[in-house]
């Protein structure tokens, strides 16, 4: 099990053109997987180079998958960042969003996985 945290603009910053190429490049075929446009789109996106803008990715990708996170939970678009938890290629992963993970908490101390106690420890909460 793994868990990180994933924030919009580390995605915008990660080089998109070698993620899109990681995921519609075949290597060993040297083919472009899921129509030739993927080749396209992967040359539109090298020449935004590595910070691009998150609006011209979105126009040449055609949506804000890319540059973007969407809570498993409320499918809602976080703003900032969220929570990944099984994130590797062994596990199904679930992104919560901060208020997602926040409800996840409460519940968890409702039900006594968790005491409140250790919530004001881990947060440095005033008492
Ligand atoms: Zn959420």
């Amino acid at each position: 099990m793994s868990i990180r945290v994933t924030t919009v603009s580390s995605l915008v910053r990660t080089i998109i053109a070698e993620r899109w190429k990681q995921s519609y490049y075949n290597r060993a075929k040297k083919t472009w997987n899921f129509g030739a446009d993927k080749a396209g789109i992967y040359t539109e996106l090298c020449a935004l180079g590595a910070d691009p803008d998150p609006e011209k990715v979105e126009a040449i990708i055609g949506n804000r998958s890319w540059t973007t996170i969407c809570c498993s939970s409320c499918s809602l678009y976080a703003t900032t960042g969220a929570v990944e938890v099984g994130y590797d290629s062994d596990s199904a992963t679930v992104i919560l969003c901060g208020n997602c993970l926040l409800h996840a908490l409460n519940l968890a101390c409702y039900y006594g996985l968790l005491s409140t106690e250790r919530l004001q420890e881990m947060f440095n909460f005033p008492r």
